[in-house]
């Protein structure tokens, strides 16, 4: 590859902080920024899952420092800033992926699940927001994962979407603020990603895959979109890769929709 474009997709030399890395998108999103040359900072409530994202971002030859963080808590996601600036002296991504999921009829919704969802979702993408806000001295880039849910209203999913919806807002205002400082702030709204999130659909208590579930509901996603695809994590790190490096350079409080064209803003 050319050197121009290595510089303008790489991350060579900077630190970049995730949270929700403990699986699905926000491991995968650690790996791809280590892999364009990143060090990692790395943050969730699932400390096992977070040993093996560390272990996943040093093979690829990059440094991870795990930080057990519930992003609900303001003062844990402060607490995760100051680590980033004591081990690297530096923050030059923050990617706020972290996130729940309640299902229930907004007739019957206990208030605990709605306040759950919105405590992670919504809350907790804002402190990671502030958090990131305070401590890039140098510009940056925030992102933001929302979600296809944000856009789309569905039966039982009023507190996800509601979160969502509220952090692609999150971020333009974001934009507006931080912006002057050479921060950009961007979000990313998936579509239907294979993760643990969506693994309940077709997994029973014990842990087992009802494979014939899994199909129908892959079948179903698949015949949504018009390139008859459902997503992978890669589809969504490989986006906040660009939203991360200096190929974004122009692109402030933008929402980006990889999710096989079923939702068309
Ligand atoms: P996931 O369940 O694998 O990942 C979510 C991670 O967040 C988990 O590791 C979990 O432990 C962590 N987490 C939960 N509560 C936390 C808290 N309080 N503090 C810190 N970490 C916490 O699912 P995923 O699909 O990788 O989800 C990542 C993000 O992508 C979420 O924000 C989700 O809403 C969003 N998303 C997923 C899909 C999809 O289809 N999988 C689609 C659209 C958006």
């Amino acid at each position: 590859m050319h050197a121009e474009l290595e510089n303008a997709f790489g991350l060579t030399g900077r630190v970049a902080v995730v949270t929700g890395a403990a699986g699905g998108i926000g491991r995968q999103a650690a790996i791809t920024f280590a892999q364009a040359g990143a060090d990692v900072v790395i943050a969730d409530v699932g400390e096992p899952g977070l040993a093996e994202t560390a272990q996943l971002v040093e093979k690829e030859g990059r440094r991870a420092v795990v930080r057990r963080t519930d992003v609900s808590q303001r003062a844990e996601v402060d607490a995760l800033a100051s680590t980033s600036l004591d081990e690297y002296g530096r923050i030059d991504v923050w990617a706020n992926v972290a996130g729940i999921i309640r299902y229930s009829p907004i007739v019957d919704m206990a208030e605990s699940d709605l306040r759950a969802v919105l405590d992670v979702n919504l809350f907790g993408v804002y402190w990671g927001v502030a958090a990131a806000g305070r401590a890039m001295t140098d510009g940056g880039s925030i992102i933001n994962i929302a979600s296809a849910g944000g856009d789309m209203p569905a039966p039982t999913l009023s507190g996800y979407g509601m979160s969502k919806a509220a952090v692609m807002h999150l971020t333009k205002t974001a934009a507006t603020e931080l912006g002057p400082r050479g921060i950009r702030v961007n979000a990313i709204a998936p579509g239907f990603i294979e993760t643990p999130m969506v693994a309940p659909y077709y997994t029973d208590e014990s842990g087992r895959e009802d494979l014939d579930a899994k199909a129908r509901i892959f079948e179903t996603r698949r015949a949504q979109s018009p390139l008859s695809a459902t997503g992978e994590p890669t589809d969504i790190s490989y986006c906040m890769l660009y939203l991360a490096a200096d190929a974004s350079r122009f692109v402030t409080g933008q929402v980006l929709r990889p999710n096989g064209g079923v939702f068309m803003a």
